[in-house]
C-alpha cells in the first residue's frame, strides 16, 4: 500500500493553519509532535462522557473510566512486548519515569558507586542521577562521540568496572538524531551484572522497541512526542527490580492499607502510580498507538528517511551550512549551524516565513559544549511531513542567509 499523505495529513487540524499570512510547516516533531484529531476527540469524551475517578469506584462510569485507562495500560504493553501489564508505570512522561528510577531503584546505591551515562544524553537523563549523587555520593562516568555523532562504544564498555551499578543512555539522540545499539549496549552491561535503563523518548515515534528483545531492566517515554496527549507517559521496568523498589511517592492509589503505625503498598503497577493520574490523557493515549498501527511504524520511518535523505544533501549546498550527526542509519533530524549566524535568529526568521523549528541547546548543554557551539538549529519529520515542506525549509533557509552574512 502506497503512502497516503494526503489522508494523513487531514487527521491533524493544526497542519491547516497558517502562522501570520503564511502556511504553517511544522518541523518541531522532536519537541513535540501533533495529536490526530480522533485522539482529540478521545480527551474531549473523557471530560464530557466519562469523568469519574479511576479504580476503587463501584458506579458504573467510574468502571468504564478504569476500563478505558486499563486498557491503554494493555496496548502499551502489547506495543512494547512487556511480559506483563505490571511492568508498565503511568507517570508524567520520560522525566518523570527517569526520576522515579533514579529517586527509587537508587536508593540503594551507596558513595562510590558509578553510573554510566553517555554525552548526548538529554537534561533528563542528567540531572535526576546528578540530584542521587548529591545524595548518596555516587560517581558519574560518561561516554563520548565520534564525529560522526556515535557513541565510543570501546570507551563504553572500558569505563564499567566492580563498582558499576547502572548504565543510562538515550535510544536515539534527540539532537544528532544517532540511534544507539541499545541492545548490544545492554547485553554488554548485563554480561557485568549491570542494570540498564534506556531513554526511548526519541525511539517511539520511529520505531517499535521490544522489550523482551533489547532485555532492558527500564525502558521510558512520553506520549507527546508521539502523536498523544501531553502530560502522561511510561516507564517500563522488569518486574522482579520493580517488586524490589520502594515507592517513588505516597499517597492514596498506591496502598493496600493504611494506619498511623504502619501501611502496606498496592502490587505493581499501581505501587509507583500515588494520587489520581491523567485518566483522561491515559484513555486517550491508546488512540497514539492505534495511529501509529494504521499508519505502521515500517512505513513512518521510511516515509521519514526519505524526508531525510531528501533533506540532507540539499541543506549542504547551502554554503557555510554545517550538520550535526551524520550516522548513516540516523533518525530524522537535522541540527545545523550556518556560519556564524546565531540559531536563535535562523529560527526567529524562518518562523515568520512559516517555517517551525527549535533552536538552542535542546536541553542537551553537555553535547552542545563537546560539539563546541552553544546551539544548533533543528528540524525534524514525523509522519505527516511533506517533500514540499522540505522544500519550503530549504527555500526559506537560502532566503534567510543573505540577512544573517
Ligand atoms: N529524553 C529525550 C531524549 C528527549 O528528547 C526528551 C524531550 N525533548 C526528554 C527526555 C524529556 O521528555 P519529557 O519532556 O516529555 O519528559
Amino acid at each position: 500500500m502506497s503512502y497516503d499523505i494526503d489522508n494523513i495529513r487531514d487527521e491533524f487540524p493544526i497542519l491547516q493553519r497558517k502562522v501570520g499570512d503564511r502556511q504553517l510547516v511544522y518541523l518541531d516533531n522532536t519537541a513535540t509532535s501533533q495529536t490526530p484529531h480522533r485522539v482529540v476527540e478521545e480527551v474531549v469524551a473523557g471530560y464530557e462522557h466519562t469523568k469519574a475517578n479511576v479504580h476503587r469506584g463501584v458506579h458504573t462510569i467510574s468502571q468504564e473510566a478504569t476500563d478505558l485507562m486499563e486498557h491503554t495500560r494493555r496496548r502499551v504493553q502489547g506495543w512494547i512486548n512487556a511480559r506483563s501489564f505490571e511492568e508498565i508505570i503511568f507517570t508524567r512522561g520520560t522525566t518523570e519515569s527517569i526520576n522515579l528510577v533514579a529517586s527509587s531503584f537508587g536508593q540503594r546505591f551507596r558513595e562510590g558507586d558509578e553510573v554510566i551515562l553517555t554525552v548526548m544524553e538529554h537534561h533528563a537523563n542528567i540531572v535526576p542521577w546528578q540530584l542521587l549523587r548529591q545524595r548518596t555520593g555516587i560517581v558519574l562516568k560518561v561516554v563520548g562521540i565520534n564525529d560522526r555523532g556515535e557513541l565510543d562504544l570501546d570507551q563504553y564498555r572500558s569505563l564499567f568496572s566492580p563498582r558499576t551499578v547502572m548504565a543510562s543512555f538515550t535510544h536515539i539522540s534527540n539532537v544528532l538524531g544517532t540511534v544507539n545499539p541499545v541492545k548490544e549496549m545492554t547485553a554488554f552491561a548485563h554480561s557485568r551484572g549491570v542494570p540498564v535503563l534506556v531513554d526511548g523518548a526519541q525511539a517511539i515515534p520511529h520505531l517499535r522497541p521490544d522489550m523482551q528483545d533489547i532485555d532492558c531492566d527500564f525502558y521510558v517515554f512520553s506520549s507527546h512526542k508521539m502523536y498523544g496527549p501531553t502530560g502522561v507517559g511510561v516507564l517500563y521496568g522488569r518486574k522482579e527490580l520493580l517488586e524490589s523498589m520502594p515507592p517513588y511517592q505516597g499517597g492514596g492509589e498506591m496502598i493496600k492499607h493504611v494506619s498511623f503505625e504502619h501501611t502496606t503498598f498496592a502490587d505493581l503497577p499501581f505501587k509507583f502510580e500515588a494520587g489520581t493520574p491523567d485518566y483522561v490523557g491515559l484513555r486517550a493515549y491508546a488512540g497514539a498507538f492505534d495511529f501509529i498501527e494504521r499508519v505502521g511504524i515500517e512505513s513512518i520511518h521510511e516515509h521519514e528517511k526519505a524526508l531525510l535523505d531528501y533533506t540532507t544533501p540539499r541543506l549542504l549546498e547551502i554554503p557555510g551550512l554545517k550538520i550535526y550527526g551524520s550516522q548513516p542509519q540516523k533518525a530524522a533530524v537535522i541540527s545545523f549551524n550556518i556560519g556564524d549566524a546565531h540559531n536563535y535568529d535562523v529560527g526567529f526568521l524562518l518562523d515568520k516565513l512559516g517555517v517551525a523549528v527549535r533552536t538552542g541547546h535542546h536541553c542537551a548543554q553537555p553535547l552542545m559544549e563537546r560539539l563546541g557551539i552553544p546551539g544548533t538549529v533543528r528540524a525534524s519529520f514525523a509522519a505527516y511531513n511533506t517533500f514540499e515542506e522540505a522544500d519550503a525549509l530549504i527555500a526559506a533557509i537560502k532566503r534567510v542567509v543573505p540577512m544573517l552574512m
